[in-house]
Formats: structure tokens, sequence, C-alpha cells
């Protein structure tokens, strides 16, 4: 008989890693897909899939933007171009947070455990930052913001992706997610799964952060044994 699964579901930006200046591929982007100028930087975008990003930098700015599934189709081609060229020619720089590239090291070893993602990236950008910090390699399937605009829908379309790579029944116990703001932690309840949340994002601080409860809580991922055993007590 298979041995139970345990997945761990990594959100990306202030999680695993930052980027400095991602702003000027997701911009370049927008320019270049809707003609029109936008700046992620007028709004909050923490926690939050990229198609809602998009809208809500259309409605700061005013403008009545009709657009569909194709036209994020064509976003998406446009953000791996402009992402992968503002990585490789600077401005951008992507960077594992503290202790991120040795727990996920670690993790990676341990049998019956599988390390995915749940974020509101795109797929294409995703991939791109992981690689970029240095731990795409360890990281398997999951689901983006390309799969669905809610963030709440995602622990589930991740959690199907591993139950036909693993071919073995895969339950929201089986399921820990990790991340940096209060939606990933909503996404998790609404999902029946257990969330370890980390203060690392740049707009919760721990204090905010205990208020919400969570499963764990830990203030960065610089002690990794503190970190692997916070972890492996989530799974039931
Ligand atoms: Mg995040």
């Amino acid at each position: 008989m298979a041995n139970i699964p345990k997945i761990v579901f990594f959100d990306i930006d202030g999680t695993l890693l930052r980027s400095q200046d991602g702003h000027v591929a997701f911009n370049d982007a927008i320019l270049k897909t809707f003609g029109i100028p936008g700046d992620i930087r007028t709004i909050r975008p923490d926690g939050k899939t990229d198609p809602i990003i998009l809208q809500e930098i259309f409605d700061v700015a005013g403008h009545d933007v009709e657009w569909g599934q194709a036209d994020l189709e064509t976003f998406s081609r446009n953000l791996q171009e402009c992402y992968t060229r503002a990585i490789s020619e600077g401005p951008t720089r992507v960077r594992a947070l503290a202790g991120v590239p040795e727990l996920v090291r670690e993790l990676s070893r341990l049998p019956d455990l599988s390390l995915g993602v749940v974020t509101g990236n795109m797929e294409v950008t995703a991939r791109l930052k992981l690689q970029a910090a240095g731990v795409g390699e360890h990281i398997g399937p999951g689901a983006f913001g390309s799969d669905s605009a809610n963030r709440n829908d995602l622990p589930r379309i991740a959690m199907e992706r591993w139950r036909l790579h693993l071919d073995v029944p895969v339950e929201p116990r089986h399921c820990v997610i990790v991340g940096d703001t209060p939606r990933d932690l909503e996404a998790a309840r609404t999902n029946g799964m257990k969330c370890l949340l980390v203060a690392t994002g740049r707009y919760n601080p721990l204090e905010e952060l205990r208020k919400l409860d969570a499963d764990q809580l830990l203030p960065d991922f610089s002690d990794t044994p503190a970190a692997v055993d916070a972890l492996l007590g989530l799974f039931g």
C-alpha cells in the first residue's frame, strides 16, 4: 500500500523569496498587452492573484478595460518575456529569503514529503522566480494565478494536480499551506488545510499575524530545525 503523502504548498512572494524592482517587468507587460500604462506600485498586491492585481491597477488608474481569458494568456506570455529580460539584464533581482534554501533542501530530503506551490503569480512567472531564487529544482506541481483569480480555489487545484502526479489519494489533511499574509490562511481554511504563517512579508509583521491564530507562526525561516519541526507537526 502506498505511503500517506505529505505535501507542503509554499506561497512565493514574501514567503520563499523577494523580488527587487519586480514592478518593472509587470508594468512593461501591462503596456505591451493592453497598450495603456499601469503601475503595480499603486496598489497593495500581497496575497492577491495576478488577475485581481491587474484589475485593481486598472481601477485605481481609472482605466475601463474589458479583458478576458485570451488577454490574460497574452499578458502571461508578455510577462514571461519581460520578466526574463528584467532578471537577465537587471533591473530585477530575485533573492531567496533568509533560511529558505536550507529549509527547502532539508525538506526535499525527507521521505514521503513533497513540495509544491500555491501562489497568485502566473505559472510562468512563478517558475522564473523559483529558478532565479535557486529553489526551483525542489518544487513540484502547484496552482497559480493563471488557474483562477480566486486564491481560495488554488489549494484544491494544487491538491488535484498532486493526486494525478503521485497517483495516490490526496486529502486536505495531507496538505499544509505556508504563506505570509492573511489571504494564505484564508485559502487554507477554506480548503480544510493547516497553515503555517511566516512574518517575512512586507505588510504583515509578526504581531499582526499572531492575531490570526494560524496553526503555526514563525518570524522567519532562519532556524532550519525549528521550521522543519513546526511544519511536520502540522500533518495529521
Ligand atoms: Mg505572499
